[in-house]
């Protein structure tokens, strides 16, 4: 297929992402297997028209960034210690300045949103690390605990959805591990699920539009056969789909299961139509074998795109996706849409 060579042949230059490792982590993780009915109800009928995934309005979970007295809605983030602020404010504010410009500018009635992404700072201007030893598991108490953590990774990538205000409240709840080895687009990618956007990949109708193949991920041979030298009556359907069994493992496949992120009992909810073009959307080489990456053998791809309704014929999916798309704009308008302070 000649759509696919040319795509391939550009994810070559691009070997970066070959590897896209851990996303969407709650980190540290800490989740409990209840499972919850969810109520499909959705906390506004309008925003979920927009092609898009969340995980909001799930009992206990990722919630939306909240506005402030003067209706702006603040993202505060500190950097762990010093030491991370070093290596990844530069990667992590071309993050937010690209959003920024993505969106049409900063917060405004023009740009028509208003995310405005602040550091924590002292009564003196000085930034807060979220760190300080002594504290609850070492949180600073001059930070409050509604606070993006910026934690530097060697290579880990990964972020929480929305604000994450758990009950009991408690520190180190929304995080974002970034390394200074990451590109932009990857950035940008981890920020989209701080906003609140979920992988659209694993919405729960995805079979209707994408193809996908566990066992055709690159880490899944490996994988299946260390777990099936810890338990012997393992299958490969339980890791593939079972979200337990997945995510002990370190599976990639851990970020391809439908209709479920970060925690099991947190409901992906489907807004609108399915957007293949969403910064949340893997590509096919994200995690592809070499076969399918450099090959081109697209029966050893692990994720395409159905070329029609009749599901007959496959085609690549574009490349990791490096830049919002309209309607995860759109979506973020109307989530965190500018309105005018309160008189
Ligand atoms: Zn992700």
């Amino acid at each position: 297929m000649r759509l696919f060579t040319i795509l391939q042949a550009a994810a070559l230059a691009s070997t970066a992402l070959a590897t896209y490792p851990l996303c969407g982590f709650e980190y540290p993780m800490n989740y409990n297997m209840t499972a919850h009915i969810i109520d499909g109800t959705s906390p506004d009928p309008e925003i979920v028209q927009l092609g898009v995934a969340t995980a909001f309005g799930n009992p206990g979970g990722p919630i939306p960034w909240p506005r402030d007295s003067h209706n702006l809605i603040t993202i505060p983030y500190c950097y762990a210690r010093q030491w991370d602020r070093h290596h990844v404010q530069e990667i992590f504010e071309r993050g937010i300045n690209e959003w920024y410009a993505a969106l049409g500018g900063k917060a405004s009635k023009q740009s028509g949103h208003g995310i405005v992404f602040k550091e924590r700072v002292d009564d003196k201007g000085q930034p807060l690390t979220c760190r300080k030893a002594g504290g609850v598991v070492d949180w600073n108490p001059d930070v409050p605990y509604d606070t993006l953590a910026v934690v530097w990774t060697a290579g880990k990538w990964g972020a929480t959805l929305g604000l994450m205000r758990q009950d009991p409240p408690g520190p180190w709840k929304s995080q974002f591990m970034v390394s200074n080895k990451w590109d932009v687009a990857s950035t940008m990618h981890e920020m989209a699920h701080v906003f609140g956007l979920a992988h659209e990949h694993q919405r729960p109708d995805r079979d209707t539009y994408i193809a996908y193949n566990c066992e055709k991920l690159a880490d899944f041979k490996k994988v299946f056969a260390l777990a099936k030298s810890d338990d012997p009556t393992i299958t490969p359907w339980e890791l593939c789909n079972d979200f337990t069994t997945s995510l002990k493992y370190q599976f990639r496949g851990f970020e391809y299961i439908k209709g479920a992120t970060i925690r099991k009992e947190w409901t992906i909810r489907v807004g609108g139509f399915y957007d293949y073009d969403s910064i949340t959307h893997y590509g096919t080489t994200t995690d592809g074998t070499p076969e399918c990456n450099t090959r081109f053998e697209r029966e050893e791809c692990a994720l395409m795109k159905w070329t029609d309704a009749r599901k007959v014929d496959v085609e690549p999916l574009a490349e990791y996706t490096t830049k919002p798309s309209r309607w995860d704009l759109e979506w973020i308008k109307k989530q965190y849409e500018r309105k005018d302070p309160p008189k």
